[in-house]
């Protein structure tokens, strides 16, 4: 059985490579309100990340749980079409690894939020807050 409904696997699947979700928009209020300062997928850098706090010489990426992989239960893979969701997924984990090595190479710090850490505020903002120590 897959673990969501077909309406919601319809709506996890329309999120696919879409900027501006409703995470990356919960991450991006913290931010302001944590009074750190920052700028909107910077296309000239690997992986066009979602946030960049160029004091702190940080990226943020913003992961949906399902399409990249998480280890939580949102994460779960489908049931069905096994072969062919695994190799989707399987893609982007490669593909954010490959982009984290390319930013660390060029001496950024890379952080990743997932989608549902994005639920308790109290803990994104204590995550975010973090980024200040790279500062
Ligand atoms: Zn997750």
């Amino acid at each position: 059985m897959d673990v969501f409904s077909p309406e919601k696997r319809s709506e996890v699947m329309s999120k696919i490579g879409s900027k501006n979700t409703k995470p990356e928009i919960l991450v991006r209020k913290v931010l302001h309100s944590l009074g750190m300062r920052f700028r909107l997928h910077r296309k000239d850098l690997a992986g066009t990340p979602d946030i960049v706090l160029p004091k702190y010489k940080t990226v943020v990426f913003v992961h949906g749980c399902f399409w990249h992989g998480h280890s939580c239960p949102k994460g779960q893979r489908p049931a069905t079409n096994v072969e062919f969701w695994n190799s989707k997924i399987e893609k982007n984990i490669k593909n954010d690894s490959r982009v984290g090595r390319v930013l660390r190479s060029k001496g950024w710090h890379v952080f990743t939020i997932w989608e549902c850490q994005t639920k308790d505020m109290d803990f994104l903002s204590k995550k975010l807050l973090r980024i200040k120590e790279n500062g």
